[in-house]
């Protein structure tokens, strides 16, 4: 997985050190460098004996100990051990529409940390065609910030991301397969239904956001053909980053 392939997305805080395949050199003992390690070594100040929390991507999560530091070539070693199962796949899903670029980094980093499954990004009537030029939709683009936010958050789940470059197909044909069972609901300023109050009671959620100058009437009905109903997040209209995190926060609050 392209998990280094992006510095500028180093994460600010590694409250977990999710180890990669070539990272982990046995199954008690893994080699960190490049970013990551410059990281722990010049901002977190690790050296020999420093404790970490430690993880493997959709795996277990334990304790680990560094046990070398190379400042010249930057690298750190730790031993570890995983006594602790993967936490279970966040209930909560996110339909998207595509927003800029800048935005979209910003979201898969905030949403993973708040806990989502799954990531489905599609093309809307508002959404400017250049948005879905960016790397950001490709695996190298997302890994390195779907990472920052489990090791802010402490979790080894990565979530699915899906991408649809057309918004028809995708409500007509596909998205049933790809949600399954659980309550549908698509985020519109003008509904007086309150998300918490659709969601009350029920096991697992998608909540669709729209594009900064919202989904379309033609949209709306067509997610509400295929089972979403129009919720509110409070009488504020908020930008789509905000109105992404509300959403998770209101619903994860709501869950049974
Ligand atoms: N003028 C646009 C409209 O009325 O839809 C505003 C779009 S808002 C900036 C971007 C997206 O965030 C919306 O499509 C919606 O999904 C979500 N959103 C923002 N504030 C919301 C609110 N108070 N209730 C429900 N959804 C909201």
């Amino acid at each position: 997985m392209p998990w280094e392939s992006n510095p500028g997305a180093l994460p600010r805080q590694l409250n977990l050190v999710l180890l990669t395949p070539s990272e982990r050199t046995t199954d008690e003992r893994a080699r960190l460098q490049g970013p990551r390690a410059a990281h722990l070594i010049d901002v977190m100040g690790c050296e020999v004996g420093r404790s970490l929390r430690v993880g493997v991507v959709d795996g277990p999560m334990g304790e680990g100990r560094v046990v070398a530091v190379d400042r010249q070539r930057g690298i750190v070693e730790v031993e570890y051990r995983l006594d602790r199962p993967a936490p279970e796949r966040p209930r909560l899903d996110l339909l998207l529409a595509v927003p800029r670029p800048k935005v979209l980094a910003r979201i898969f980093e905030h949403v993973t940390a708040l806990g989502v499954g799954r990531i489905v990004l599609t093309r809307s009537w508002r959404v400017d065609k250049s948005y879905l030029q960016t790397t950001l939709l490709e695996p190298e683009g997302y890994l390195p910030h779907l990472r920052a936010g489990l090791e802010q958050a402490c979790d080894t789940r990565l979530p699915e991301v899906h991408v649809f470059h057309r918004f028809k197909p995708l409500v007509e044909d596909q998205l049933h397969e790809i949600l399954g069972p659980g309550a549908r609901l698509v985020a519109h300023p003008s509904s007086t239904v309150a998300a918490a109050q659709a969601f009350a009671g029920v096991g697992r959620a998608v909540v669709a956001i729209g594009p900064e100058r919202g989904w379309t009437d033609y949209e709306v009905s067509a997610l509400g053909a295929c089972g979403f109903t129009p919720v509110s997040l409070g009488s504020r209209i908020l930008r789509v980053e905000t109105a992404c995190t509300a959403a998770l926060a209101q619903l994860a609050a709501a869950a049974p």
